[in-house]
């Protein structure tokens, strides 16, 4: 999340179990606006900034894991910066939904709306219509305190071309480290969109 001074914030970019936060730190000690906030509960290692640093010098696996997730990174930064500025909301709802998605089983995405109104920087009334109209379109099922029933073939046709274009970016990157597609539920491609 990105915060602002007024305390506004919104989301730029998500991870899992596919990369890090608190990279920066590899280009020097620097304050940072981005907070890190955990959306879904998992397990994580944390590791000191001196010892993050000395492993990155050593240029070992982690090193180059950081390189890899590094650039994947940029590639949501510039997705989100473009599906922000474009798309409505219930598309941007529905891209980051699937983007959480991608980083858990079964269909129940656990977030609360008001969470959703963070990551997308909007009021929470604007999120409980477009989930109403997500919920119009099957694409969510059911949505209770704390978690959302999602309907995945739907939310993709619900979802602007950003989540497909940006996943297809990244999966190339990533298989150039010879590391598998780390998303859950990835989707088949539509050609129309990649060509
Ligand atoms: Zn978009």
């Amino acid at each position: 999340m990105m915060e602002m001074p007024s305390g506004q914030a919104a989301a730029i970019a998500v991870t899992g179990n596919d990369g890090v936060s608190g990279m920066l730190l590899s280009l020097g000690p620097v304050p940072s606006p981005i907070a890190a906030v955990v959306r879904v509960p998992g397990t994580a290692w944390q590791i000191s900034s001196a010892q993050f640093n000395a492993a990155l010098r050593r240029r070992n696996a982690i090193g180059v894991m950081v390189e890899m997730f590094a650039r994947t990174l940029v590639v949501q930064l510039q997705h989100v910066a473009v599906c922000n500025a474009l798309h409505s909301v219930e598309e941007r709802m529905a891209t980051w939904l699937l983007r959480m998605h991608d980083r858990v089983e079964g269909d129940v995405v656990p977030v609360t709306q008001d969470a959703i109104a963070e990551l997308l920087g909007v009021r929470r009334s604007t999120v409980t219509l477009a989930a109403l109209k997500l919920k119009e379109a099957g694409a969510i099922r059911s949505h209770g305190r704390g978690s959302i029933e999602i309907d995945r073939k739907r939310l993709e046709a619900a979802s602007c071309q950003c989540y497909e274009l940006m996943s297809h970016r990244i999966d190339g990157i990533v298989s150039q480290y010879g590391v598998k597609n780390s998303r859950r539920h990835a989707m088949s491609p539509r050609a129309e969109w990649l060509a």
